[in-house]
């Protein structure tokens, strides 16, 4: 357990896990997370959206409690009735907006390290060469092995996960072995404070420490591991703009109360929250969740025009 959960998790995190699991509500979407999000362009495409790509928002305009339009990275301003911000939402309020517009629990728990924690995490993935059983165990294997030191944390457990149960993702031939190690949210700090020599080292060093210890548990794939990647929190907070690296929302600490963040921005008619911060705890299916809020409230304050122009 506490290989799979960070040791400052409630009890109930594993209870709510266990249980998606043995009533059938969880699993993984097939092609993972990229036919996930395939499928769900493909539907909004067909009911008329369109998307653009690589254009992060970098600025935003305010008028009179509205939100007017929204800047991209390549200096076009995005023009519209109503907004859905669909990422983390540190950087709305702290980097484009104004921490003005800050929902009170989301700044409560910003401002409170001490209760609220966002973890993060380091990982491996390992590319298999060649196609003969490896005889793992299937699914997600944690087993404990020498110790080894994450960002000053002191670790003696490994898990891995075998990626083959999916011939749309991964043919025999490219199967990857992925190696999560949970870190505890200080360690962004750690990973920031390296210079980019240092950084590289260390994210190597420690592939190169997690490849010794599944090649001595698991004999069969000595000498058949290749790294292709590793992502630290720093390439968490790089590609996604992920609050300290963070790979799910914030945890409420024994003695703190889960706090839940409304989808509407306060001071802002126009504007919703569709995000994993919403809730403490986040993960997939909250942020999905948080979508459908995020469309009701939207519905409820900008409804569209009717046929006759008049507003419903
Ligand atoms: C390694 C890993 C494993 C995980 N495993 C699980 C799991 O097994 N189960 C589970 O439930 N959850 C899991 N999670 C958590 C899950 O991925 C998140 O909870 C979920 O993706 C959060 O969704 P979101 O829409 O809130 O944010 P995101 O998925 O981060 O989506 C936000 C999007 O906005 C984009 N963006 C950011 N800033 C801007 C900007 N300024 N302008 C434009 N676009 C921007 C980002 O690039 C990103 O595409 C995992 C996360 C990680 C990292």
């Amino acid at each position: 357990m506490g290989a799979f959960f960070p040791k400052d998790f409630l009890a109930i995190t594993l209870l709510t896990s266990y249980a998606f699991y043995t009533s059938g509500s969880a699993g993984i979407p097939q092609g993972g997370s990229v036919g996930m999000v395939r499928r769900m362009l493909e539907r909004y495409q067909s009911l008329g959206g369109s998307v653009e790509r690589n254009a992060d928002v970098t600025a935003a305009k305010v008028d009179e409690r509205r939100l007017c339009g929204v800047q991209l990275k390549d200096a076009r301003t995005i023009t519209g009735e109503a907004f859905i911000w669909a990422a983390d939402p540190h950087q709305l309020f702290y980097k484009i907006l104004s921490e003005t517009y800050l929902d009170r629990n989301l700044r409560t728990m910003y401002e409170h390290p001490e209760g609220y924690v966002a973890n993060t995490g380091y990982q491996a993935a390992f590319g298999v060469l060649g196609e003969g059983d490896l005889h793992l165990p299937k699914g997600s294997v944690v087993f404990s092995c020498e110790p080894y030191t994450v960002a000053g944390e002191s670790k003696d457990l490994c898990g891995i996960r075998l990626y083959d149960y999916d011939k749309t993702l991964f043919p025999a031939d490219k199967r990857v072995i992925q190696c999560n190690v949970l870190l505890n949210n200080g360690t962004f700090a750690y990973w920031s404070s390296l210079s980019k020599t240092a950084y590289e080292e260390e994210k190597r060093a420690l592939a190169e420490t997690l490849r010794q210890r599944i090649e001595s548990r698991f004999p069969a794939v000595r000498g058949r591991l290749v790294l292709p990647s590793t992502y630290s929190p720093l390439t968490f907070a790089r590609w996604c703009h992920a609050y300290q690296g963070a790979y799910m929302s914030f945890n409420a600490l024994k003695g703190y109360k889960p706090l839940y963040v409304k989808s509407t921005v306060p001071g802002l008619r126009n504007l919703f929250l569709a995000s994993q911060w919403v809730q403490t705890g986040g993960g997939l299916p909250l942020a999905a969740a948080s979508g459908k809020f995020a469309v009701q409230e939207l519905m409820k304050r900008c409804p569209p025009p009717t046929a006759s122009g008049r507003h419903r």
